[in-house]
């Protein structure tokens, strides 16, 4: 009998390696199970949406519907995965059960709560999928501020996208430079700059502690007594992976759902990537490493069982104002940066007390010099062995 493979998301992750496991699996039986509404789209799209003129929907690729007919797939939606039974390999929802042989897990990452009292109803926002993007972009006013409270790579490019598209923004994180668990100073100088020059107001070593309704808008106070007014936040302050179902199958998690190079979990029947899962020890919340655990997962679905392979994947920052490509290093203390270049064009490396390369940022014309600097790099995961 056909082995029933059921896939727990229909983010990137989940239907990246649908589509993968179909093409080598024509005949296998599978199903996938997502608390959304399935429709597929590109989730990084979501922070340059607004100055190509995109709207929420013309970001939705393919429905449901559509994209059970081209996996050949049943894809549940609406369904709330509540518990897995991994003895008797069933699925618990509120009104049903679904049994697996192989399970999947692709369940994301959620963002944190904001860190301070929102005393608003409604005017804080999180983007981290298609119908919270749609809320947010229905509530934008031309004519009010945003403020975006955190600096990192969803911030930034939130920042980035709304000055380009003729919005006011106030960015606030408490770092000295924006985007600094990804790029060092320079870099970071280099990005503050070109913000401030698309005119977004920065309040660096600064949290916000509490916001309430304001007029028709909100009113913020910093954590150096500071008062902003904007029409409505926008809160990127950091993602969790969403372990919850995992763990309470009796799973092992460590800020992530821990697999191994075949994207095996704790349990045998049992696999897990993309932004839920902690791989060999990578939190790796972006699609260059889920596209990769996609594809040899697929291939171990299929009956041929295959170690993942992850290269160096630089993140591109889609941060048109100032590009940037960056690998940060594990561990910066273990060697030095070195920076070369001069305004929007630079170039830093970070090499370890024996010289080896282990992270670097481009930025402007020099991103050109991206594939050279990733293939000096060792691979994060090596291997190509089949087991
Ligand atoms: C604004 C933004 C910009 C980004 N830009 C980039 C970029 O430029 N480059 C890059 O590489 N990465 C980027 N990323 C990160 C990248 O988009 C993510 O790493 C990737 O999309 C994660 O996909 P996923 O399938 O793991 O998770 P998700 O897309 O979060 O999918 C999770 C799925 O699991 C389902 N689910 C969860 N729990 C349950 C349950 N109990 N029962 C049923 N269903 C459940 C959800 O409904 C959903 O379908 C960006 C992220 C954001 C938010």
């Amino acid at each position: 009998m056909q082995e029933h493979v059921v896939i727990i998301g229909t983010g990137l992750a989940g239907y990246t390696t649908a589509r993968e496991f179909r093409a080598l699996a024509p005949e296998a039986r599978l199903t996938l199970v997502t608390s959304d509404d399935g429709v597929s789209y590109s989730k990084p799209m979501l922070s340059s949406a607004l100055r190509k003129g995109q709207s929420a929907a013309e970001l939705g690729q393919a429905g449901a519907d559509a994209m059970a007919e081209s996996l050949q797939a049943d894809v549940l939606t609406g369904v709330d995965v509540r518990a897995i039974e991994a003895q008797t390999r069933q699925l618990v929802f509120d009104d049903g059960q679904l049994e697996y042989d192989q399970l999947v897990l692709a369940t994301g990452a959620e963002p944190l709560s904001p860190p301070f009292a929102d005393r608003t109803r409604g005017s804080v926002f999180q983007v981290n999928n298609l119908q919270q993007y749609k809320g947010f972009r229905d509530a934008l006013d031309q004519e009010g501020r945003v403020l975006i409270v955190g600096g990192g790579l969803i911030g930034c490019e939130f920042a980035n996208d709304l000055a380009e598209s003729g919005y006011g923004v106030d960015l606030v994180y408490p770092e000295d430079l924006p985007l600094s668990a990804l790029i060092p100073g320079p870099a970071g100088q280099g990005l503050a700059d070109a913000l401030q020059r698309l005119g977004v107001r920065l309040h660096p070593g600064r949290t916000v502690e509490s916001v309430d309704p304001h007029g028709e808008g909100i009113q913020a106070h910093l954590s150096d007594g500071t008062g902003l007014r904007a029409r409505l936040a926008l809160s990127a302050v950091g993602l969790r992976p969403r372990t919850g179902l995992a763990e309470e199958a009796g799973l092992e998690v460590d800020r992530g759902i821990v697999a191994d190079r075949f994207l095996a979990t704790s349990d045998d029947n049992i696999y897990a990537l993309g932004d839920c899962a902690r791989v060999e020890g990578y939190s790796l919340c972006y699609v260059a490493p889920l596209t990769n655990s996609a594809r040899s997962l697929a291939k171990t679905l299929a009956g041929e069982r295959t170690p993942v392979h992850y290269p160096v994947m630089p993140v591109t920052v889609k941060t048109s104002c100032f590009r940037i490509v960056a690998w940060f290093p594990e561990d910066p203390s273990r060697g030095q940066w070195q920076h070369d270049g001069s305004g929007a064009d630079l170039r830093g490396e970070f090499r370890d007390g024996e010289g080896v390369l282990q992270g670097f940022y481009l930025t402007g014309k020099r991103i050109r010099e991206r594939m050279a600097l990733s293939r000096e790099m060792p691979p994060l995961i090596a291997s190509n062995e089949k087991a």
